[in-house]
């Protein structure tokens, strides 16, 4: 019999950086509580001139930004989208509302990013792009993809929901394809509660963009006086946030040298502390290419079974901690199924699925939760069975 004890230390926290009230105080004093107004300008600015790129548009969701990117690549019905099955449902959803076919990559087993070798066998002449997922803010191997995007007339539009402020190479994760998404869902780095952006790197697609997620109407142009009157002009959706929500986001991207030192902290406690144990019990912790400065996104383990994993949450569980999974396949889920997906098609990432821990990890976890998770950690004995690589 074991007695459950209530989650004491949870997987996530939102965490407030001090100026959020006093930014959503102004904006309610703005007498304009509706999208664009000077909170999110603040936003677009501040994120165009840190990751240098020419524009940034916030959006409502992470997964709305790749519902715009879906519209401004003009996916059909029929195109093929290159992407891993190893993500987020969103990832692959944005581009089946344009009737596109879904073609999932695995991943590499060191990095968990698309494996970017496995790429070219899996373009057809209906390929319209792929979208790099940069899992846990570590950068996919972005030179080899846009090379192979190149030599195919392939666009690239990078999910870098968990990669803000990453770096491949020296330069900023979401900045290497023609589009890039954010999240600022309260499980990100970054938070508004529900949020996104779309970072625009190719100038080609701004102008439709703008107009995207502005109702199809040319009301930006309007608001800089480049027409003296907004109509409907194309297609569109509303995609833009409430200025309220841009002013809370703004206190949290203001606050970016201490929220990512705070994580930069627990990643690195928890990834010295639980070394020695890892090693010992054929866990293996996540491994950054020295190409690469991760974005501190998420600390997980790779427990050698499923039967390991299970046991493992179930102990931290009933200590208090909450550890969670992560991605089901793609190719195996129902939609993933439908689209052709079969058992033994992503090897890597079926057996990652079942095996990837994820400890808790937000920006005010304190030394002493940090502390109890390893220590935690470091009681679970596993039986025999659990030890069994799967
Ligand atoms: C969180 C996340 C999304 C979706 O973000 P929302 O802002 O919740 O829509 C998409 N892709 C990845 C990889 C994510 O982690």
């Amino acid at each position: 019999m074991v007695a459950f004890m209530s989650i004491t230390i949870p997987f996530n926290r939102p965490s407030l950086t001090g100026n959020e009230f006093e930014y959503m105080r102004q904006a309610m004093g703005n007498g304009r509580l509706s999208g664009d107004g000077p909170f999110t300008k603040k936003c677009h600015a501040y994120l165009e001139q840190a990751l240098g790129v020419p524009r940034v548009l916030l959006t409502t969701s992470c997964t709305h930004a790749l519902e715009m990117a879906a519209l401004l690549l003009n996916i059909q019905p029929g195109d093929e989208i290159i992407l891993p099955s190893f993500t987020f449902v969103s990832t692959a959803n944005a581009f089946v509302l344009r009737g596109a076919q879904i073609v999932f990559a695995d991943i590499r087993p060191d990095t968990l990013n698309m494996d970017e070798t496995q790429l070219e066998s899996l373009i057809t002449p209906h390929t319209k792009a792929i979208i790099p997922v940069h899992y846990a803010g570590v950068g996919c191997e972005m030179d080899a993809i846009l090379a192979l995007a190149q030599r195919h007339g392939i666009q690239v539009v990078e999910d870098a929901a968990h990669g803000l402020f990453g770096k491949y190479k020296g330069r900023y994760l979401g900045t290497f394809g023609a589009l890039a998404t954010q999240s600022f869902h309260d499980t990100k780095n970054f938070t508004c509660g529900e949020g996104g952006a779309l970072v625009i790197n190719d100038p080609q697609f701004i102008e439709a963009a703008e107009i995207f997620r502005e109702k199809g109407t040319d009301r930006s142009r309007f608001f800089r006086g480049q027409v003296d009157k907004y109509s409907w002009v194309s297609s569109g959706s509303s995609y833009l946030p409430a200025d309220l929500l841009a002013a809370f986001l703004l206190a949290q991207l203001e606050s970016r040298e201490t929220i990512q030192a705070k994580r930069r902290q627990i990643w690195h406690f928890y990834d010295e502390a639980l070394a020695d144990w890892a090693e010992g019990q054929g866990v293996t912790r996540p491994y950054i290419p020295h190409t690469c400065e991760q974005a501190y996104h998420m600390y997980y383990l790779l427990t050698p079974s499923l039967a390991y994993r299970t046991a493992l949450i179930n102990h931290l569980k009933t200590h208090g901690i909450q550890s969670v999974f992560h991605y089901v396949p793609l190719h195996l889920s129902k939609m993933g199924r439908k689209m052709g997906g079969q058992a033994g098609d992503c090897p890597v990432t079926e057996s990652v699925s079942d095996r990837l821990l994820r400890l808790p990890f937000f920006n005010d976890l304190t030394e002493g939760e940090q502390t109890a998770v390893v220590e935690t950690i470091r009681t679970f004995k596993p039986s025999p069975i659990e030890l069994v690589s799967g």
